[in-house]
């Protein structure tokens, strides 16, 4: 018996494109460069042994350790199944299907339209100025009739960019008492210092995202939180799993907070900072490379001649970097992770080849 199982699901859903994660459109090879993950990993050991309990919805010693990192209380810190999940609460307890609107600035990050797709909520796209990677303070402005959250990506991904901190709070004035502004710091300790963390004092209707998916390198077992004031915290407290986080998690995500791994952390960031250099400085003597944007962040988004086949060069030699082309406003542009020693040389080793073909 044939079934038509897409009538039955909701029609949003029915003309939804699921995210193409980089494990999605896959590839093949060994130099994965196409995820933004830490190529340097950090070696843990689950040292639980019985897992017959549900774990703490809030897992305690968790929010105390990330609090500590932070700065933070404990009652402003919800822990999430990455940062994603984060993304995907606050539009579950503050849209309304429908009615309400969010704000991103394009090209950013898929997620948070995804996750609005799904919800059946409006977008606004208020695309990020061209070339200056500005946030577009005026549209954004006079278009928040309606809209619940902006999301605002700091670094951008996949542009690399930093806003300053100047537009920020200029934004976050403007939306005071009106909606909240999400900054999602996902990649923020390759550039810890344009941190918004100690703006959640001055600003309710602040909202920071955190992953320990990239500079602690445990993109691996989904672990992130979210930062805003008590209040806000309580609202996603009512719309969160009752289990998210899982024992194992809990007790992997604890010993990468302890001192020792967070220096560990900032020195790989500090070791891949100086890599991105090194890659951009190598980049900018390659005959295919028309421009590369600055970065603070463990990726560089670069325009490329002919990128199409600098693209699949690289692909069937096992290198897999990220197609950004069909993204406004980033025509011939593809994103490269920031890799190990060995892999920045394989990358500028391929391009060379390929100037030679
Ligand atoms: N925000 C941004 C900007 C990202 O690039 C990513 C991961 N690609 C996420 C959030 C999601 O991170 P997590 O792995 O913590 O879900």
């Amino acid at each position: 018996m044939k079934s038509n199982l897409n009538n039955l699901t909701r029609i949003n859903i029915q003309n939804l494109s699921p995210y193409q994660s980089a494990r999605r459109i896959g590839g093949h090879g060994d130099t994965w460069l196409n995820a933004n993950e830490s190529p340097m990993s950090a070696l843990f050991k689950c040292r639980v042994e019985s897992f017959n309990r549900y774990p703490e919805c809030q897992p305690n010693n968790l929010i105390s350790a990330y609090a500590d990192y932070v700065g933070l209380f404990r009652k402003e810190i919800l822990v999430t199944r990455g940062a994603d999940e984060g993304i995907e609460l606050l539009i579950k307890a503050f849209c309304e299907p429908k009615k309400d609107a969010i704000i991103y600035c394009p090209p950013t990050y898929d997620m948070y339209a995804i996750n609005a797709k799904i919800a059946n909520v409006k977008i606004k796209e208020i695309p990020i100025l061209k070339n200056t990677w500005k946030i577009d303070l005026f549209n954004l402005q006079a278009s928040l009739d309606g809209v619940k959250l902006i999301y605002i990506c700091n670094p951008n991904n996949p542009t690399g960019n930093i806003f300053s901190k100047k537009d920020l709070i200029i934004l976050l004035q403007v939306t005071f008492n009106r909606c909240l502004v999400v900054i999602d710091e996902a990649y923020i300790e390759f550039s810890s210092k344009d941190s918004m963390v100690s703006y959640l004092k001055e600003f309710p209707n602040l909202i920071i995202l955190r992953t320990l998916s990239k500079a602690f390198a445990l993109a691996g077992i989904r672990c992130g939180f979210t930062l805003a004031n008590e209040e806000i915290i309580n609202i996603l407290h009512k719309v969160i799993s009752p289990y998210p986080i899982s024992t194992v998690v809990t007790d992997i995500a604890i010993q990468a907070l302890e001192k020792n791994e967070i220096k560990n952390m900032q020195n790989r960031v500090i070791k891949l900072n100086k890599n991105r250099v090194w890659l951009i400085n190598k980049l900018k003597k390659n005959n295919f490379v028309k421009k590369i944007f600055d970065s603070h962040a463990n990726y560089i988004l670069v325009k490329f001649y002919m990128f199409k086949r600098v693209f699949q060069h690289l692909w069937e030699k096992g290198i897999i970097i990220r197609n950004q082309d069909h993204k406004i406003n980033l025509q011939g542009c593809l994103r490269i992770s920031i890799g190990s020693d060995k892999e920045c040389l394989r990358l500028i080793e391929e391009l060379k080849n390929l100037s030679k073909i």
